[in-house]
């Protein structure tokens, strides 16, 4: 994959408002954020989408994301807050390195959602159910 802007971050060519740094993650503020306290949490593996991420990164950011959540609501006094983790064009990413972005409600500002459900039919959802748990065992097999 190219060589992305929170590469760059990671490797400290650029510089960010660090809150969090270990082996595998990186968090720092969002430079253009939906609310005060704004972060971004990044392994520092660059994989452009989180099918991609290795299982040791997605533990370690599994790890940290709590923690960071707990930072950002102590720091700015939210108590609600969104994680939000986009993938692909399509859905809204524009910085193809895999991230999480912590968005807390603060001051009637964060996430704005846009949830818009479908009618579901039920054979719809069996034949769904079979095909994604089918594909579900099988990725579990590969390890
Ligand atoms: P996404 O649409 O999920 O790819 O979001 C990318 C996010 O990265 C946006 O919210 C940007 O504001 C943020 N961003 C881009 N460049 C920087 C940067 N240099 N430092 C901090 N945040 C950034």
């Amino acid at each position: 994959m190219s060589d992305t802007i929170f590469s760059k971050i990671i490797r400290g060519e650029i510089p960010c408002h660090r809150v969090y740094e270990d082996d595998a993650v990186l968090a720092f503020l969002d430079v253009n954020p939906l609310s005060k306290g704004h972060t971004l949490v990044v392994p520092k593996e660059a994989v452009a989408t989180l099918d991609k991420l290795s299982e040791e990164s997605a533990a370690a950011i599994g790890r940290v994301l709590p923690k960071i959540a707990r930072a950002v609501m102590s720091a700015t006094g939210a108590t609600s807050f969104n994680i939000l983790q986009n993938n692909g064009a399509d859905a809204h990413q524009a910085v193809f390195h895999v991230h999480f972005h912590v968005i807390p409600k603060v001051e009637g500002r964060g996430l704005g959602i846009g949830w818009e459900p479908m009618k579901a039919d039920n054979a719809e959802l069996k034949a769904l159910r079979e095909k994604i748990a089918w594909a579900a065992a099988t990725e579990t097999q590969k390890g």
